[in-house]
């Protein structure tokens, strides 16, 4: 099922989580971004189109900033945040330049995504990079995003995403093979799901644990997200994006998944 969607699929969208962009040191894997920029030059080169959201702002800012890692006030996350997506934004420019790709930052909060105007030039915007060949990678605007206008979590923000550019299928990499009927890292018993017809009928039958350290939505914006999705008909795969030439394998068969299908 997996093989097909993607191979069916011209333009995917692929959301990143910061567990997943995080090494074991707590910065950001640029070897990940590199293996990652490798498999999607492949893909695109095949006629692919391709789009990423990107946590890691924090994590990235972090790495430089640690003075400022005890610091709780939202004012120095902001502030963390804004150094960090510069830091995250050349890792990903060094990843796809390896490939000769240009990539495109797109700064989005919720407001942007209710008013018809800015919509309009988001999608103008969206579509002329992707005609270029450009990659365009997306992330919350952390500097204006106060509580009431936030979107909160790039789970969210990536199905936003994917229904502004019309897109054939939602792809969340995250720490964890999919979705399971209880917390795996609570429950090693856990049952993988690999196929979700019904999510309302499924969201009774598992149990959502917490999330990771850098994890902001955990499983439960993973759920909505794909709802969201699959509501505009964008089936949306959840899959470990810390595995080996996860989005290759994925493609391949290699790799099992959560499909949340529309
Ligand atoms: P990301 O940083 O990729 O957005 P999060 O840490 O926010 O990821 O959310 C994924 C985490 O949600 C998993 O690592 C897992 O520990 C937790 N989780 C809780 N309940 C479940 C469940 N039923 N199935 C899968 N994961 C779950």
């Amino acid at each position: 099922m997996i093989t097909q969607l993607i191979k069916d699929a011209r333009k995917i969208i692929i959301k990143f989580g910061s567990n997943t962009l995080a090494g074991k040191d707590g910065k950001i894997n640029f070897d990940f971004l590199c293996e990652f920029a490798d498999q999607a030059a492949a893909f695109m080169k095949n006629g692919k189109q391709i789009v990423i959201v990107s946590s890691g702002a924090q994590v990235a800012g972090l790495s430089t900033m640690d003075k400022w890692a005890r610091k709780k006030d939202i004012h120095y996350r902001q502030a963390l945040c804004a150094v960090g997506q510069v830091q995250l934004m050349d890792a990903w420019r060094r990843a796809f330049e390896q490939h000769n790709f240009h990539i495109a930052q797109i700064l989005l909060t919720r407001e942007d995504f209710n008013d018809p105007n800015r919509t309009l030039n988001m999608r103008n915007t969206l579509f002329t990079l992707i005609d270029e060949g450009v990659i365009p990678i997306i992330n919350e605007n952390d500097t204006v995003s106060v509580e009431e206008i936030k979107i909160g979590d790039n789970d969210t923000l990536a199905a936003r995403s994917a229904i502004l550019w019309s897109a054939d299928l939602l792809i969340l990499f995250s720490d964890i093979d999919g979705l399971y009927d209880k917390n795996p890292k609570e429950f090693p018993q856990a049952t993988l799901v690999e196929e979700v017809k019904d999510l309302e009928a499924i969201r009774k039958n598992i149990t959502i644990g917490d999330t990771n350290s850098f994890g902001t939505g955990g499983i439960a914006t993973k759920l909505d997200a794909a709802q969201l999705a699959i509501s505009y008909g964008i089936s949306t795969i959840l899959a470990h994006g810390g595995k080996p030439r996860c989005f290759e394998n994925l493609a391949q068969g290699n790799q099992k998944g959560t499909v949340f299908l529309a």
